[in-house]
């Protein structure tokens, strides 16, 4: 689960690590209001959306050489100019896709005098179940193109869950970064915060870029990017309060109501799968076909009749989808029960575009039965790689 930048930083917060003062806002007025509750004389007005780049990015509704989504004001004056600008126009960033995303969130800080930007994040290594640090001088960039072209550039060391941020790691940091005497202490004392925070909160990954040093000596988390494990979330319902559902796809919200694994992707084709394997199978033998999938889904083992029509109808809701896949292979998943899940969502929702229907396993001949007699134009497949072909060639006609 991700949240937004003032969100992170007041998790942050709570762990002592600094950062400025500021206050969210939702409308002109409101952020006028927390311009006037800073010190000024600089103040940043910050798009909050659930993607980085915001400073570089463009907003659709202005012109091209309008100023981005992260903007310094020096007065109030200035702040209300922005946050007219930047309200409910939509941001495009190297991450948010050509769609870009919708403001509906400005923060309101007070600006800070950069002396020096460093990049930091933490995330977890699978590779060495460890949480991972990438520290990097070079700040405020895209860490991506600094690793490919200056490698040398990026320090990356690992945390012993045993021991925990020990001062070794502090001093590696500091050094790394060219910082000594007091920046030194404080950048240490930032990565034990960091640290603790990261697994406090069961965090999935915490990007700080920048990390700054101000004019006056101060270390400071600029911007924070935060992602929690979602499977850890049962243990702190104080995070699931941060969730902002309107930066979240609709369709994979109403997936997660009905419990069922869902991922939109941007292909024409929707598919209906059960265990993850089969549907990474599916995935690429779709491709292999010369189309793509539209979506992942995963009902699950033993996935009840109201889930998997659930399931159909959220596919069929997507207008992407040309052509649907429904390819089960059924252990503890009973083929009958995909079956009648699958003609209920029909009768409810229509069927404008193919389906294809492979089935194989636990009651496979009553499940195929179901869909010979249900009346419906269902195109039966036997094997997953006579389903692709199937799949493929019908929206191909289509
Ligand atoms: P991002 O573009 O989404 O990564 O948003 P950031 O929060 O990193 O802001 C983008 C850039 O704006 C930073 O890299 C800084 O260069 C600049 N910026 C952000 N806050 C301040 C501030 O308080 N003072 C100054 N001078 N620049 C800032
Ligand atoms: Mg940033």
């Amino acid at each position: 689960m991700n949240i937004h930048e003032y969100q992170g930083k007041a998790v942050l917060k709570e762990y002592g690590a600094p950062v400025s003062a500021g206050f969210p806002a939702l409308s002109v007025a409101e952020a006028v209001e927390a311009a006037k509750k800073l010190p000024g004389p600089l103040y940043v007005v910050k798009s909050q959306i659930h993607a980085g780049g915001r400073g570089k990015g463009k907003f659709k509704e202005l012109p091209a050489d309008a100023k981005g989504g992260v903007r310094l004001a020096k007065s109030i004056e200035e702040v209300e100019a922005h946050a007219k600008e930047m309200l409910g126009n939509t941001l495009v960033t190297l991450q948010t896709g050509p769609a870009g995303k919708q403001v509906n969130r400005l923060y309101i800080e007070d600006g800070s005098d950069i002396a020096k930007e460093f990049y930091l994040s933490a995330l977890v290594d699978r590779e060495t179940s460890r949480v991972a640090f990438v520290v990097s001088t070079e700040g405020g960039m895209d860490i991506e193109k600094v690793a490919h072209d200056t490698p040398e550039k990026i320090l990356t060391f690992s945390v012993d869950p045993a021991t925990g941020i020990m001062p070794h790691h502090g001093r590696t940091v500091a050094k790394a970064l060219g910082l000594s005497g007091d920046q030194a202490k404080q950048a240490a004392s930032v990565l034990g915060q960091i640290y603790a925070a990261f697994v406090g909160k069961d965090m999935a990954m915490l990007e700080i870029n920048p990390l700054i040093v101000t004019t006056q000596g101060q270390v400071k988390c600029l911007d924070a990017k935060v992602s929690f494990d979602s499977n850890s979330l049962y243990r702190h319902p104080e995070l699931m309060a941060l969730r902002d559902e309107t930066e979240e796809d609709a369709k994979e919200i109403e997936a997660s109501k009905y419990d069922l694994a869902y991922i939109a992707l941007d292909g024409t084709i929707g598919c209906m799968v059960n265990g993850a394997g089969l549907a990474m199978a599916t995935l690429d033998i779709i491709q292999l076909y010369g189309e793509s999938p539209a979506n992942f889904l995963d009902v699950g083992g033993g996935a009840s009749e109201e889930k998997v029509t659930a399931a159909f109808k959220i596919i069929t809701a997507d207008p992407k989808v040309k052509g649907i896949l429904v390819n089960i292979f059924g252990g503890i998943m009973k083929c009958d029960v995909i079956a009648r899940g699958v003609i209920a969502a029909v009768k409810a929702v229509g069927l404008e575009v193919p389906l294809v229907v492979r089935l194989e396993g636990t009651n496979v001949e009553e499940g195929k039965e179901i869909i010979r007699t249900s009346g419906l134009n269902v195109i039966p497949a036997d094997d997953l790689d006579d389903a692709a072909q199937k799949i493929v060639a019908a929206i191909k006609k289509a």
